[in-house]
């Protein structure tokens, strides 16, 4: 028995979700199909940080103001939590704050340098002793990703008549039909596959030739902060200029990079910058740390947590300090690339490498890929 519709999409991660949404809210019959019980991938592991600051101006920035969009009419009508923080990117020398200054002034958008005092009252979370300035970016938004995903799974089931189908491996995609692991089919017009880090049972040749490698990330999340004890704008500082894009338009950002690779050579060697976010029970969400390969080891270096750590003492006052929780994320990345999409045969499409950004840019790009509206050949 096989059963027809006009969209299957493989992976209920946000890539999945995004183009599942999209093509429901066009009028099309969509099937969903993950192999796991429920969406426990990068989508549930990260910040749920929607972070437009670190997209370059034009169609990636824009992208990621769509997603933001998006974002916000799934709190209305899906219950998605999300909070309009805005984000402050902290400066603790002239070199970083150089930066600052030549991206505000090239950047625009409501984007400016604050004095540290002005930073300090945006945040109880910011150390001013040492500050010497702070980017303040109105674009950015945080997210639960814990509950995101069940929410916007119950609206498109219950709102856009979206098929879920969970615990169900698909093992082969042709054109019009995909095959599950159980020895069912479904057929579809439109085939999406958004299998996030698993480059192994689906298309691997094609993900292989394209160049798309596994990044595994080290998180932390503290206890409840304090009642009533709110970090306000999502927080990052120094390292992180070294790690967006957007940042490159910054002239000084070449010296800052080599400073950095002589003044923090562990930061670097494991790609440490810090952010911190804050959602649901009050905890803060902290990372990110960076590993390249096709297969990791399965272990967490404390090393790397202490670093994250300690850069974070340098910059913020964090009144609860226990860590609740480690845990290790996974996203596929394509180097020099936002994303990857590509159609190996007729009507089937990958759509992955997302990489960090996944929950800023999914619900953008989905909808400009349902908006071509016919199979992608
Ligand atoms: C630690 C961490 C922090 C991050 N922080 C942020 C952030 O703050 N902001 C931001 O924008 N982005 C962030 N990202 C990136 C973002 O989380 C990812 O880009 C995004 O979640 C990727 O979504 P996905 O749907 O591609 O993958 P996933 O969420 O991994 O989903 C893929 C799904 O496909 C399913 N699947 C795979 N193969 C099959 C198959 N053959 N059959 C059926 N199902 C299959 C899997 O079970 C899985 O559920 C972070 C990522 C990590 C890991």
């Amino acid at each position: 028995m096989s059963q027809t519709y006009d969209v299957i999409v493989i992976g209920a991660g946000i890539v999945g979700l995004a183009l599942a949404r999209s093509h429901a809210v066009r009028g099309r019959s969509v099937l969903v199909v993950d192999r796991e019980d429920r969406t426990v991938g990068a989508t549930i592991r990260n910040f749920g940080l929607v972070w437009p600051v670190g997209q370059p101006p034009g169609t990636r920035f824009e992208r990621a103001r769509q997603s933001a969009q998006i974002w916000n009419e799934l709190a209305v009508e899906a219950g998605v939590e999300i909070h309009a923080t805005g984000s402050l990117t902290l400066a603790h020398s002239d070199l970083e704050l150089r930066v600052l200054r030549e991206f505000a002034a090239a950047f625009g958008k409501g984007i400016e340098v604050l004095w540290p005092e002005e930073a300090g009252r945006l945040s109880p979370a910011v150390r001013t002793e040492k500050l010497v300035g702070a980017l303040f970016s109105p674009h950015e938004h945080t997210v639960n990703p814990r509950t995101a995903p069940a929410a916007i799974i119950r609206w498109l089931s219950e709102r856009a008549a979206v098929q879920f189908r969970f615990g169900l491996v698909a093992t082969r995609v042709e054109p019009g039909a995909v095959t599950f692991a159980d020895g069912t089919r479904a057929e579809a017009d439109q085939i999406f596959v958004c299998s996030g880090p698993d480059l192994r049972t689906l298309f691997p040749r094609e993900l292989a030739a394209a160049g798309v490698t596994v990044c595994k990330l080290q998180m932390l999340r503290t206890a409840p902060q304090p009642p009533g004890w709110k970090l306000g704008p999502a927080l990052c500082a120094g390292l992180t200029l070294a790690h967006y894009d957007a940042f490159a338009l910054c002239p000084s950002l070449t010296e800052l990079k080599q400073h950095f690779a002589q003044a923090r050579v562990e930061e670097m060697h494991w790609g440490v910058h810090v952010l911190v976010s804050q959602n649901g029970d009050g905890g803060l969400t902290l990372g990110d740390t960076h590993e390249y390969g096709a297969t990791h080891d399965p272990f967490q270096r404390e090393a790397i947590d202490r670093l994250v750590l300690a850069y974070l003492e340098e910059f913020a006052r964090i009144p609860e300090r226990s860590i609740a929780e480690h845990w290790t994320g996974y996203y596929p990345k394509l180097a020099g690339k936002s994303e990857l999409v590509l159609t190996p045969m007729p009507g089937v499409t990958l759509v992955n490498a997302l990489g960090g950004a996944g929950m800023t840019m999914s619900f953008g790009l989905a909808e400009e890929i349902a908006a071509v509206g016919a199979p992608l050949s």
